[in-house]
């Protein structure tokens, strides 16, 4: 089957692979290519963070989880590493449901969570340096024949193939009409300095992270909703390194050597599902928000799956 995939960030390019690997003849059709995607942004961890609907997202999240583990052991030219974090939280609630499909989850003793929390739990997850991992995803989808054409998709219907894959994040505003997809806007610190262990408090009110990769650790963060700004902020560089010192207090300013903003694609759930369009299927699948690398895999296979019930 012609597929064609609009869209070359994460969720696009994860897709091409999975439906090459099923055999279709697949084309990316996409404005802006890695390093300029949003997903080129993301500082990566994986861990279900503003994204729904919870049942779904958990199932995807599981999913990928499994490959991501996958590539850190098998491929490490991915940029895919698993490293050990803890979660910090302000109330006592019950654990994630996906707790028990992970590595190394457990509750933190009282001794281990920093003032200001009062739970939390350490859990092994995979990191992915997305400046290695963007470029692998897309040498994958070329090795197995995939093709990709830099081109502005106006109108789905004018896109060729017998299937079209729709991943193009925040572009669905436009080329959906669809309002609920807003920028969260993401802005974060890189430091030359390593915490060990990787840091969190991802409600979305206080996020915090570190995320220690293999060349330097990202500090985050903000999650501004309908804000479309792309400079680096002062203001949101101080209230990041505040929020992080908090949970590691040995950061040390002077490492900091640089820093990005991203705009994640929020929506109130991500819109995985089949539409026909003037006589053919679209598949839409955008709208993750914070958890675009987390999910990935998950939502490419079930993607590959509907494609496969229309042959
Ligand atoms: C600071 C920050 C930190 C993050 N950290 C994490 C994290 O730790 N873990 C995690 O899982 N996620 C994280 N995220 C979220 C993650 O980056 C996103 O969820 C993910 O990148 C979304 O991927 P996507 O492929 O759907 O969209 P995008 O990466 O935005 O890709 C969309 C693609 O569609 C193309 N496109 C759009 N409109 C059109 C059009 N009309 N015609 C043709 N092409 C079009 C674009 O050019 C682009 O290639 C973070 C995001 C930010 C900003």
């Amino acid at each position: 089957m012609r597929c064609t995939v609009v869209g070359a960030g994460v969720s696009g390019l994860s897709c091409a692979v999975r439906l090459l690997e099923a055999g279709h003849d697949v084309e990316v059709i996409s404005d802006r290519f890695s390093p300029d995607t949003v997903s080129d942004v993301a500082a990566a961890i994986w861990y279900p963070f503003l994204t729904a609907p919870a049942d779904r997202a958990d199932t995807w999240g599981i999913v990928t989880y499994a490959e991501l583990e996958r590539l850190a052991n098998e491929e490490p030219d991915s940029g895919v590493r698993m490293r050990d974090g803890r979660e910090y939280l302000r109330e006592v609630v019950a654990p994630p449901a996906w707790r028990d499909e992970i590595a190394a989850f457990s509750i933190l003793d009282q001794r281990e969570i920093p003032d200001g929390y009062v739970f939390g739990w350490q859990f092994r997850a995979p990191v992915i340096e997305m400046h290695l991992y963007m470029p692998w995803l897309r040498s994958r989808a070329e090795s197995l024949g995939g093709r990709f054409r830099q081109s502005f998709v106006e109108d789905l219907g004018g896109v060729p193939g017998d299937v079209v894959v729709n991943c193009v994040g925040l572009g669905a505003r436009e080329l959906c009409q669809d309002n609920e997809v807003k920028p969260a806007r993401g802005q974060v610190i890189f430091l030359d300095q390593d915490p060990g262990i990787g840091h969190f408090d991802q409600q979305p009110g206080t996020l915090t992270y570190t995320i220690p990769r293999s060349d330097m650790t990202v500090l985050g963060g903000t999650a501004q909703v309908d804000d479309w700004g792309m400079d680096i902020r002062p203001e949101d560089n101080d209230l990041i390194l505040e929020k992080v010192e908090a949970l590691w207090p040995d950061l040390d300013r002077s490492k900091i050597i640089g820093g990005a903003v991203g705009l994640r694609p929020s929506r109130s759930e991500v819109r995985l599902e089949a539409e026909d369009i003037d006589g053919r299927k679209v598949i839409h699948n955008y709208g993750h928000g914070g958890a675009g690398v987390t999910l990935s895999w998950g939502c490419a296979e079930e993607v590959a799956e509907l494609v496969a019930q229309s042959t």
